[in-house]
């Protein structure tokens, strides 16, 4: 039965896989229409196993997102390259429990290797620690409750013990466009999302030094200054290169959001936008976006792997202590039960190696500029960021109206995927290319639709 089973399930992802190249790159279904399909009563008895995985194979697919396609450029969404899903699905088969080295000691010493292989490729100091999270939120949120829990201790104050009632107020700083899950990372930790201190950032969403300097001279006491690697919209850096020595220099931890944009560093040319990123204290990174594992899988990353631990760390009689060169998977993340994400860690990081990421975000940051500069020769079509990695933000006049207009018949079209965002007031087109599939003749066909739903709309 099991056999059967799984190849049924493995025939129907084939299927998927095979199809969603030429299929339109968005779902069938609406929200409301998948809702409607899968109304059923509460099933008493049981039903055959072959006929559910028939049925949920049936069910899903009309409402599936072409996020696996190659001409998908929605949100920033890796395409779950089969290499990982392939791990991912032994993962699941083994049903190994990630919590310590003793429930699974092959998922706690892949975590340990994909730890260092990840500190290796993405080169931030060799010292640091890994916690495998659910994605860049949850990585923020770890990184940042490891910052609270340092910058307390300098003012004698033991967060992770007492609490916050009656502990010295810590200081916020981050950049104006920062993205909205450190915002939710700051209200978890009782940070507040509304308290932290915005720094001005340039055009294109960068955090200004002079901004930084002036909003550091203005406190006093612990402070935690959140910057950027990768603004969502733009692909913009911040200039950590000199944001990061002044942000020390007044004893701040410094923390960077780098959910996709800390892959830049693999590459030999993409990496002097990240220079000085490794001088911070923290890092947060997925593992579902640039890497392409399935979801869900992000990295927090945190040079004082003392200061993680202690932020982190579940301690109960029953679970066994952690001997020297041991490492417990749960002492870096907020969960005990939890799966094994370093299994696809290792096997798309093996799979690729260091140069085949390099070479991968390369092809990207090419094909957002060849999109870039075809759509660019359209009159009316204005590039409104400088395409400095893979992030493409696009304008058609500044009637809002007629922007949402042009995205909904881009995606009605169905040859290509984009969405809209708000920039600096005004609805834009946001192309991100990140997807393992996406070619040289996918970027022109992409480019080529988005003129053709522009003429539609003149
Ligand atoms: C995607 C993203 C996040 C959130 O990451 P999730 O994996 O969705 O939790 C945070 N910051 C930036 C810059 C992002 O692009």
């Amino acid at each position: 039965m099991t056999s059967d089973l799984f190849h049924r399930a493995a025939a129907h992802a084939s299927t998927f896989r095979r199809e969603v190249a030429d299929r339109p790159q968005r779902p069938e279904q609406t929200y409301a229409e998948a809702h409607q399909a899968w109304q059923a009563p509460t099933p008493e008895q049981g039903t055959d196993a072959l006929h559910v995985i028939d049925e949920l194979a049936g069910l899903a697919g009309p409402g599936l997102h072409a996020t696996t396609g190659p001409r998908f450029y929605g949100w920033v969404i890796g395409a779950s390259h089969p290499v990982g899903v392939a791990a991912d699905w032994l993962t699941s088969a083994w049903g190994q429990n990630a919590g310590n080295h003793t429930a699974s000691p092959a998922a706690a010493a892949a975590e340990a290797i994909a730890e260092k292989w990840l500190l290796d490729i993405l080169r931030l100091p060799p010292e640091s620690s890994v916690g495998f999270v659910t994605g860049a939120t949850v990585a923020n949120f770890v990184c940042l409750a490891a910052a609270r829990g340092a910058v307390l201790r300098q003012a004698d104050w033991d967060v992770e013990r007492d609490g916050l009632f009656g502990a010295p107020a810590v200081n916020v700083l981050i950049g104006e466009e920062a993205h909205a899950t450190v915002f939710s990372a700051l209200q978890f930790l009782g940070f507040g999302h509304d308290r932290a201190v915005h720094v001005a950032a340039d055009s294109q969403g960068a955090m200004r030094p002079e901004a930084l300097e002036k909003a550091l001279a203005a406190c006093s006491g612990p402070t935690i200054v959140v910057t950027q690697a990768g603004q969502i919209n733009t692909g913009t850096f911040d200039p950590h290169a000199a944001l990061v020595p002044m942000a020390k220099a007044h004893g701040a931890w410094v923390h960077v959001d780098g959910a996709f944009g800390l892959w830049a560093r693999v590459s030999p040319a993409q990496a002097p936008l990240a220079t000085g990123v490794e001088l911070a204290d923290s890092w947060a990174t997925d593992g579902h976006k640039w890497l392409q594992t399935p979801y869900d899988c992000g990295y927090a990353i945190v040079r004082d792997a003392e200061a993680h631990r202690r932020a982190m760390v579940i301690a109960a009689s029953y679970l066994p202590s952690v001997g020297a060169g041991e490492r417990d998977p749960s002492h870096f993340v907020p969960e005990l039960s939890r799966r094994a994400r370093g299994f696809a860690t290792w096997a798309m990081l093996r799979h690729l190696g260091r140069q085949g990421i390099a070479a991968m975000v390369d092809r990207h940051c090419r094909l957002a500029r060849l999109i870039a500069d075809r759509v660019r020769a359209e009159p009316g079509i204005a590039v409104v960021n400088d395409v400095v990695l893979n992030q493409v933000i696009l304008r058609f006049g500044d009637d809002d109206a007629r922007t949402l207009a042009i995205i909904a018949r881009l995606q009605a079209d169905g040859v290509a995927y984009a969405g809209g965002a708000r920039w600096r007031g005004l609805w834009v087109m946001r192309l991100s290319v990140i997807g393992w599939p996406t070619t040289d003749d996918d970027a022109v066909r992409t480019a080529d639709a988005i003129v053709t739903a522009f003429r539609a709309n003149t």
